[in-house]
This record gives structure tokens, sequence and C-alpha cells, in this order.
């Protein structure tokens, strides 16, 4: 076991851990990978060996009985011939080359086939596995990873599993082809193989030095191209910012300097790749000649013989490269992977507790927070501190205060976004975290401050959240936000799409949406956050009049933030965020 674990280099050790670590191939796979790649090696150097036999039957004169005094497997041969009745003649030998020339072919063409359904399959599995588990992370942990790592995560970092499945296979295809020209040569001459092997091996270890510069390299390069995908991503969430600082040119300069970071390192690569063939293709060559030499001069080699030890040649040459070429992908590839490892571990840590097992039915009596912190940060003052607070059922409750006194996050507690370091949330008497997550969410529905809208049709944002309602409690949810209002001016009215993030939308529209979508989402905890601080006084009114229509229709607990007096005038109870005051 030791012996094998050292004759396997350690990255490619390391592939093969992380792969059955993320558990993306089974082992019928593998095996069935495995029979493919033999069969299509086994066919290949049987369909090149063939060559000696022809050429030692043409240079024989045709002379079975002469070959067969000559050789062993001649002598079988010539059994087997006159068992079967099957003839040994230039036709049937170039015939059966032939058959085993195609028989390769084949074997190659399921290899391939099969080898990029696996590493598709790979890719997806995994990333599959990753998008969920962000998902179902904590909300503290997916804003701390931010878009770009998030997409480079899940489309680059993941794809190396399908790419890694694709070098290890390739490498293994070189192996053993290796093997089987190895064993072959071995038979035919075994000592001109050994000293042949002995010279490539030392060859080998000549390129190390280069590989492994080649390898360091290979490492900055993934670290390059992570670090561009995230200056994308960010550069273009700020798009807006950059053109009103009228800083395009500064950082058009930034994006030069990191792809030409990016470039240098592709360059330095390729050069050393250069290099490394500029050394072995002579050195190669040199071996090639010193076989000869010797075959000829010491061991007598028959035309047949040598014309065989050319054609290995020249057949496991393009093999060195494509060991070379694998090795150093697999040195990203295992980079990236061992990355997405941490990614997707990170975010299974993170994952949201839900233990709770009662099904959320809505609020008799009141929500209750005793005593409750929260602090998102060790260094950062607390955002609450040791807040009481009563939220009675069918009222509305207004919550005003200065802005960073923390409201937002007051809300965010309610539906376990974030969860209290310290204190409780009661609902009726029961804590928050004995309900099943989902069955909570649904029945709070929750107006973030910035509206969040699809980049879908005003109709499917609307919807979004309550696929199954009627389309009269559809209409009606519009009317109640008056989105019914400007969409009728729209021509494809609720099937106009409304660009990503709603970004061709007025604030105002956005805020539309989102409140119909709430109204429509029907949850008996209704929290708005500034719902109407892009309305005119007007659209105003008709939201407050809505909001009290929705009270009394769900009996629900609405639950209004607001730092403008006019939104809350008609609420119930009023108490100021006093989270920081009191801190
Ligand atoms: P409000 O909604 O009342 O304006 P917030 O609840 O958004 O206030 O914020 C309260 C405090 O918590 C602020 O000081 C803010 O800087 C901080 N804060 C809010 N969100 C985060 C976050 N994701 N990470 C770190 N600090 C935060
Ligand atoms: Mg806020």
């Amino acid at each position: 076991m030791k012996i094998i674990k050292r004759l396997i280099p350690a990255d490619v050790q390391r592939a093969i851990v992380l792969l059955v670590d993320l558990d993306v191939l089974s082992a019928r796979h593998v095996l069935l990978l495995s029979a493919l790649i033999t069969l299509a090696v086994v066919t290949e150097a049987f369909g090149l060996f063939m060559v000696l036999p022809i050429l030692q039957f043409i240079s024989s004169g045709s002379d079975l009985a002469k070959l067969a005094d000559q050789s062993e497997i001649w002598s079988k041969i010539a059994n087997v011939s006159s068992l079967t009745g099957f003839p040994v003649t230039l036709a049937s030998l170039s015939a059966v080359a032939f058959i085993l020339i195609c028989l390769r072919q084949v074997c190659y063409y399921g290899f391939s086939v099969y080898l990029a359904r696996l590493q598709e399959r790979a890719t997806r599995r995994i990333r599959i596995r990753a998008f969920s588990a962000a998902l179902n992370s904590r909300g503290t942990y997916l804003d701390s990873l931010g878009t770009g790592t998030f997409v480079h995560f899940i489309l680059q970092l993941c794809a190396a599993a399908g790419t890694a499945v694709g070098s290890l296979s390739r490498l293994g295809l070189v192996i053993l082809s290796f093997i089987a020209y190895g064993t072959g040569l071995l038979a035919v001459a075994p000592k001109v193989t050994l000293i042949v092997v002995s010279l490539i091996l030392f060859f080998g270890y000549l390129v190390k030095h280069f590989r492994a510069a080649a390898e360091r390299t290979s490492k900055q390069l993934v670290a390059a191209r992570e670090a561009l995908s995230q200056f994308l991503a960010e550069r273009y969430s700020v798009w807006r910012l950059i053109k009103l600082s009228a800083t395009e040119e500064n950082e058009s300069e930034l994006f030069a300097d990191n792809a030409r970071q990016v470039g240098r390192l592709i360059i330095v690569l390729a050069r050393m790749n250069a290099m490394i063939q500029l050394l072995l293709n002579p050195l190669a060559a040199a071996c090639m000649f010193l076989g000869l030499y010797f075959s000829v001069e010491y061991f007598g080699f028959s035309v047949a013989e040598i014309t065989i030890f050319i054609l290995v040649f020249l057949r496991v040459l393009p093999l060195v490269y494509t060991v070379l070429g694998g090795r150093q992908q697999l040195v990203s590839v295992t980079v990236n992977l061992s990355r997405a490892r941490l990614f997707l571990d990170q975010a299974l840590a993170e994952t949201e507790p839900d233990d709770g097992r009662r099904i959320f039915k809505g609020v008799e009596k009141a929500i209750v927070l005793e005593s409750v912190s929260y602090n998102y940060g060790e260094e950062t003052r607390p955002a609450l501190t040791k807040v009481n607070l009563r939220i009675p059922a069918r009222a509305i409750t207004a919550i005003t205060g200065p802005s960073g006194s923390g409201k937002s996050t007051l809300v965010d507690l309610l539906p376990r976004i974030l969860e209290p370091q310290s204190g409780r949330i009661l609902v009726d008497d029961t804590d928050l975290k004995e309900f099943k997550l989902a069955s909570l969410r649904r029945g709070i529905t929750y107006v973030p401050q910035t509206p969040l809208l699809f980049g879908s049709t005003i109709g499917e944002n609307v919807r979004y959240g309550n696929a199954d309602a009627t389309n009269e409690e559809f209409i009606e949810a519009c009317e109640m936000a008056f989105v019914d209002e400007f969409v009728s001016a729209l021509p494809d009215g609720y099937e106009t799409r409304v660009g990503e993030g709603g970004s061709t939308l007025s604030g105002g529209q956005r805020q539309r949406i989102a409140l119909a979508r709430a109204f429509l989402a029907g949850g008996s905890i209704l929290v708005l956050d500034e719902p109407t601080s892009a309305l005119d006084e007007e659209s105003e009114e008709r939201i407050k009049k809505a909001i009290k229509l929705y009270v009394e229709r769900h009996g629900a607990v609405v639950i209004i933030i607001a730092h403008r007096l006019s939104t809350i005038e008609n609420a119930d109870q009023s108490g100021r965020a006093a989270c920081r005051e009191r801190g």
C-alpha cells in the first residue's frame, strides 16, 4: 500500500481524494470507465504490435514453417492455424491488424462519450449541491460571500470536478498505454527496453524541476483568475457609481492591470511548457538513437524489430506530453477543487438550524421580544441591546428611529434571517425556534427596505411566493398596491419584463410591486420596512388604507418601520427603536 502511495504523485492523490470525498462518481462509473480505458489501450497495443509479425512474415518470404522453426510464438501461431484451418497469409494478418485498429477506435469512441457524460455529471451534481447548500446557509454567511465569489464558486470552482475526472482518466489511459507498450517491447527485446526505460526515467527526473516551477505558476494563475472574477462582479454591481463619479478610465486601467497579471502568468506558463518540449524532444530522440545503436551493434536486431521500436517511440512521445500537460492541468484543478470543497463545507457548516417541529399558524395574542440583543461583529457596537417589545395581534405596530438604530435588524430577527445572540422571541409563549423554519417564513410576509425583484415579468414578480393564487386574488392584490395603475399604461401589461432587479422601473413602482406581492402572499405577520419611502403623498395615503384593510381581512399583525411620521399616523401603537440609545 505504501509503495503504491509513493508511486502515485501527490497531486494525483489529492485529486482522487477530493473526488472521492465529494462523492461525485459511484464505484460503478469508475469501473466502467476503467474497463473502457483498458479495452482501448489493449486493442491499440495489439494493433500496433501486429506490425511485427506482418514484417517478419514478409521478410521470411511468407514461409510459415521457417518462422515456426525460428521462434516459439510463430510455432504457436502455426499450431493454431493448422488446428482451426485459419490460413496465415499476408492478407489474413493484415485483416487481423485492421480489425484490431477498428476495435480500438470503437472502444475509444465509447471511452470519449462516456467520459464526457461522467464529467458533465460530476460538475452538475456538485454545482447543484453547492447551490442548494448556499441557499440553505445562514443569511450572514451568504452576505459575507458576495456576488463575485458566489458565482465563481458555483460556476468556476465546481467545474473543476468535471475537469479533474477528465484529467485523471486521460492520465490513467496514458499510464496504461506505457505499461502495455513497455510490456510488449519487453517481450520483443527485454534488454534494450530496460535500457531505454531507465533513460526515460532519468530524463523524467531532469524535467521535474521545470514541472515544479510550472505548478507554482499554475497556482498563481488560479488565484489571479479568481481575483479577476471578483473584480468584474463588483464593478458591474456599482456601474452607476462609476459613471456618476466619472471614474471609467481609472476602472478600465485597474481592469487592464488585473487582466495583464493573468496574461503574464499565461505567457510564463506557455514558455515553461515550450521549454520542457524544447528539452524533451532532443532527449527523446537521443534515447531512440541510443536504443537503435545498441540494438543493431550489440543485439543484432532485424529490420522488423527495429521498425516496431520506432513505431512505439513515435506513438509514445505525444503521450509523454499528455502526461506533462495533464499533470499541470491537475495542479490548477486540485486548487480549484479544494476551494470548492472548502466553500461547500463552510456553506454546510453554516446551514440554518431548523429543528423546530411546530407548524406556525399565526398570532393569537402577541409577539414578545424579551431582552433581545444582536451584534454583527465583535468590533462593532451592538445593533440591538436588550430590547423588550410587545407586538399585539390584529393591530398595526410602528417602529421609528434614526437610520442605523437597528430597525431592519429587529425585523430580520422575526423570520430568523438573523438569530438573537441573547434573549428570545416568543409568539404566544412559543419560542420562534420551536417552529419549522419554512412554516414560520411562510407565515411572515416581509417587504424589505429595498424591493427585491427578479428580472422577469411584473406578473411573475407579484406571484412569487404564492404560485397557487387565483386570478381574482392576483388582481385584487395588484389593485390594493396600485400596481394596476401603472401597468395598464404598459403595452404588455403584467407581461412586461422589468430588467435585472427591476431596473426598468421607478423606485415607487418597484415598491408597489413588492407590496402587491406581500398582499398576495397573505402572511399572518406583515412586516414592512419603510414601505412608502419612494411613494408620493397620495399613493402613501392609499397604501395606508390598503394596509388597514389587510389587517381587517387577515386579522394580521402588521409591523411598519418608518422614519417618516406620516407613514405611521394610523398605527395602533408606535415605539421608537431605541436600541442604540439604550445600548
Ligand atoms: P436601520 O434599519 O435602523 O437603519 P440597521 O438595522 O440596518 O439600522 O443597522 C443597525 C446597525 O447595524 C448599523 O450600525 C449598521 O451599520 C449595522 N449593520 C447592519 N447590517 C449589517 C451587516 N450586514 N453587517 C454589519 N453591520 C451591519
Ligand atoms: Mg433599515
